[in-house]
């Protein structure tokens, strides 16, 4: 899929709206439109990333942010103390619906084994 086409791409382009939570030159986390969880932010890298299978040694450096990112938000919206969970689909069996890759992150209540 091309960038242009990337709903992602233009959620980070703010040529559609969304509810950013975090952004900085190298990453942004914006509110999930359908959330599963009382918390549910997606996190990704402003680089247009298909998924998981397409990370390598250049392109991958943006990924310990992540982590420090859900780490902020997570304690910006309350859920560090009892957890969350975070999730990365990739691929059809992965259910990888959104072709840029993302994180979830997913909290604010007791989640159940299966979850996405
Ligand atoms: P996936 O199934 O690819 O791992 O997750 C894609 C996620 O993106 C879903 O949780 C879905 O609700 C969310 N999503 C899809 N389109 C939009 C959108 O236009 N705006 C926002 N904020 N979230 C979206
Ligand atoms: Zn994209």
């Amino acid at each position: 899929m091309k960038k242009e086409d990337c709903i992602f791409c233009k959620i980070i382009n703010k040529e559609i709206p969304s509810t950013i939570v975090y952004e900085d030159d190298e990453v942004i986390a914006f509110e999930d439109i359908n959330p599963i969880a009382p918390v549910h932010v997606l996190i990704i890298p402003k680089e247009h990333i298909e998924m998981v299978t397409e990370l390598n040694e250049e392109n991958s450096k943006f990924l310990p942010k992540i982590y420090l990112v859900a780490n902020k938000i997570a304690e910006i919206k309350g859920i560090k103390e009892k957890g969350f969970r975070i999730i990365v689909n990739c691929g059809e069996d992965g259910g990888q619906e959104v072709h840029h890759i993302h994180f979830h992150l997913i909290g604010g209540k007791k989640l159940p084994v299966n979850v996405l």
